[in-house]
């Protein structure tokens, strides 16, 4: 048989099973205990075959099977495959870190399943027995039929009197799991009727046979969720299962309690990151076996089983939290394709800014794109305006004309939001006498100053340390914190306004767990009126009041050496103008920068999105960037500069590869962290297949390459962060 073992090889392993095992026990997608170098490992089956490459006494024989049926199905391990292909990622790790790690340790499928203890034909005829307390078990489970083995050890049945009337064949113990939402009649709760674009969105969707993937391209507010909950219906009715994919900080109990409460008699279940490893096996089984009928999760819940899959929905599907940006790099609306096709089901990819990416499929006609141009409530526009601060005096980052608008919304008692993307107080101290810098010592990027705790932190490597009261080069005592952060914004919003409550909203004010679900509902009640944040603040969360938000820093977005720095920021910018302008009349939204007459700027406060879109694509278009190609990013890091770059260069061969570009070695963006040199590759080519072939080469040259050994290297297939 071939198994994987999770090893980081790109390959799978033969085994035989003892003489001891029938073959008949054995299946594809069990787990089995192999012995491997000198430990034992869990493998799982992915071929039963009866012949090897290897000599027949070098073949070792399996230990024991983990499962008595398989915990994956053939499809599912093709999901698995292709995932470990089209990352480059050994495929025994893709496998398994693709479970719950309860499965990946060996432990049992059903460990979370609630035991139904049940009489046999034999013990219902009621024999006697000479143990009173198996006498009395007998009658308690004639009297209450099949129940769950808690229950019967709650009743004060200890585990040797259950175990022991199984034994005598008297009773067994059974695994259920409840389906009958499938079966029973659907209930939905009260919903508004469609708008005209909803309308045909639903039905174009609904009426799809068979794999396709739409892209619902709508503005905040316009009715997506809406939209979702009314398709959902259908595949509920039929039975069928749904999966929904969030941004990781999408999944607040606003969104969940929509689909709960549409759905009364559902079984919705939730997936993410803060799960119990119990829980975790649990939502999966429960998954599995059909007894969940929506999941609702962040990324790796692309990776759920389903026992009958009827529809994929990706939301804010632009958002980067869906690919993950370590080990395996995989993409989770990508592999959501590559699943709604395996699944002949539909996909539906929801977003008020869709990635230039899923445009570009959309224009090209691979996706059906669905447009809801209206907002559902309300009519209204929000209305851009850019502030020019070429040589204005800024406080705490805040020009006079912002300030004024600020002023002006608090007077008439609406919520302001101010966004800027940098936590701490200021991104650096300076001395004023010298021009020395809180450079951080480890990495090629300045230590931030967090005046609340007394601290520069640097935020690319954690290191701390206290700011020094005297300059550490020349002495003086003028040390001075140059730049602003949301913590100088704060203070000095507070000291403007000192009579409005303000909030502030980022991973340091948020650190403790419900800390954030706790603020944002503070701001709903109306309790603070002045919202500080950084982009943790865009997503997602409604807030009725807001009228005004003023973007603090939107020059960093334009001069950027990621090629999709723009795209990101005009994300960004569309996502918080979404914030205003809920309650019924049209936001304000400023945009403070020395680049007003900028064309990306200019296309986007004038024509929206979408037109800057499609302007950007061709941009791309131009000069040859994704997706008009493909990109692969092979980074490396070490200690040793020269080291480093003789093995890339070692990469890089001689005559040009066809099809194939190579640039580099080149430095990362930050070209230091942690005391680490870190440089990059960049792979690129027109032609995917061309470009795959050529990275698998690269790949297995590198798993035999003993420089490969001395450098922390990875490849990031589709990247969508150059860092
Ligand atoms: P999105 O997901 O695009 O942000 P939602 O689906 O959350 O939009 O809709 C915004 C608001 O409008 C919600 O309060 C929703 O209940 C309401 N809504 C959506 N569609 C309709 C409709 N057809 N008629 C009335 N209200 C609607
Ligand atoms: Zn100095
Ligand atoms: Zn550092």
């Amino acid at each position: 048989m071939e198994v994987a073992v999770k090893v980081p090889l790109h390959r799978s392993f033969d085994y035989v099973l003892p003489q001891s095992i029938s073959a008949q026990t054995l299946a594809v997608g069990m787990r089995v205990l192999v012995p491997f170098g000198n430990r034992q490992v869990t493998a799982l089956v992915l071929r039963i075959k009866n012949s090897s490459e290897l000599a027949a006494d070098k073949i070792k024989a399996v230990i024991k099977l983990i499962d008595n049926a398989p915990i994956i199905d053939s499809t599912h391990i093709e999901l698995l495959k292709f995932t470990a292909r089209y990352y480059h990622y050994p495929l025994g790790e893709t496998l398994f870190s693709a479970l719950p790690k309860a499965l990946r340790i060996g432990e049992d499928i059903d460990k979370t399943s609630i035991n139904y203890l049940q009489l046999t034909e034999k013990g219902e005829r009621l024999p006697t027995l000479r143990a009173n307390k198996q006498q009395a078990l007998l009658s308690q489970l004639a009297k209450s039929g099949k129940s769950p083995i808690t229950e019967v050890k709650a009743l004060g049945f200890s585990k040797a009197t259950i175990d022991a009337i199984v034994e005598k064949q008297l009773a067994e113990v059974s695994i259920e799991f409840a389906s009958h939402w499938r079966t029973d009649e659907l209930k939905v709760a009260p919903k508004p009727k469609l708008n005209a674009e909803q309308a045909v969105a639903c039905s174009t969707i609904n009426q799809s046979a068979g794999y396709a993937s739409f892209l619902l391209e709508g503005v905040t507010g316009s009715g997506k969720t809406e939209v979702y909950l009314q398709c959902l219906e259908e595949v509920l009715k039929q039975g069928k299962q749904a999966l929904v994919l969030v941004p990781e900080i999408g999944l607040t109990p606003q969104t969940v309690n929509r689909f709960r409460r549409r759905f009364p008699n559902t079984p919705i279940m939730l997936w993410h990151s803060a799960l119990t490893d119990n829980e975790r096996l649990q939502t999966w089984r429960f998954c599995q076996k059909g007894s969940c009928a929506i999941v609702i999760g962040t990324r790796s819940a692309i990776f759920m089983p389903f026992l009958q899959l009827g529809m994929i929905i990706v939301d804010e599907e632009h958002d980067s939290s869906f690919k993950q940006q370590d080990s395996l790099r995989y993409h989770a609306r990508d592999l959501a394709a590559y699943r709604a096709q395996q699944h002949h089901i539909p996909l539906v990819l929801g977003t008020a800014t869709p990635a230039l990416e899923t445009l570009h499929r959309a224009i090209g006609g691979r996706y059906h794109l669905l447009s809801l141009t209206q907002r559902a409530q309300t009519s209204t526009d929000n209305h851009y305006q850019l502030i020019d601060i070429k040589g204005q005096h800024l406080d705490a980052g805040l020009s006079h004309a912002s300030l004024a608008y600020i002023k002006r919304e608090l007077a008439r008692q609406k919520q302001v939001m101010v966004f800027l993307n940098r936590r701490g107080f200021s991104p650096s101290l300076i001395c004023h006498e010298c021009g020395w810098l809180s450079d951080c010592q480890r990495c090629s990027t300045s230590a931030t100053y967090h005046k609340s705790m007394r601290r520069l932190v640097c935020h690319h490597c954690g290191e701390q340390s206290a700011p020094p009261m005297q300059c550490p080069d020349c002495g003086s005592t003028q040390i001075n914190p140059v730049g602003c952060g949301t913590e100088q914004l704060e203070e000095a919003l507070s000291e403007q306004f000192p009579d409005v409550a303000l909030s502030r909203i980022d991973r340091d004010s948020t650190r403790k767990k419900g800390s954030l679900e706790e603020e944002l509902e503070r701001i709903n009640q109306g309790g603070a009126r002045i919202l500080i944040g950084t982009q943790m603040l865009a997503k997602g969360h409604h807030f009725a009041d807001v009228s005004l938000v003023v973007i603090l820093d939107v020059d960093a977005g334009l001069h950027s050496c990621d090629f999709r720095a723009t795209e990101h920021l005009a994300q960004l910018i569309t996502q918080v103008a979404g914030r205003a302008g809920r309650s019924g009349e049209p936001g304000t939204v400023l945009l403070q920068t020395h680049f007003p007459e900028h064309p990306l700027l200019q296309d986007l406060v004038n024509n929206g999105y979408q037109h800057f879109a499609r302007y950007a694509l061709n941009e791309r278009q131009e000069t040859d960037l994704p997706p008009y190609t493909h990109l692969a990013l092979l980074r490396a890091e070490a200690h040793d500069l020269s080291l480093l770059l003789r093995f890339l260069s070692d990469l890089v061969p001689a005559a040009p590869v066809p099809k194939i570009q190579l640039l580099g070695p080149i430095p990362a963006p930050l070209e230091r962290i942690a005391g680490k040199f870190r440089y990059q590759l960049h792979i690129q080519g027109e032609d995917r297949g061309a470009l795959h072939a050529y990275l698998g080469q690269m790949v297995s040259y590198l798993t035999n390459n003993k420089l490969a050994q001395k450098v922390r290297w990875n490849l990031d297939v589709d990247p969508i962060d150059m860092m």
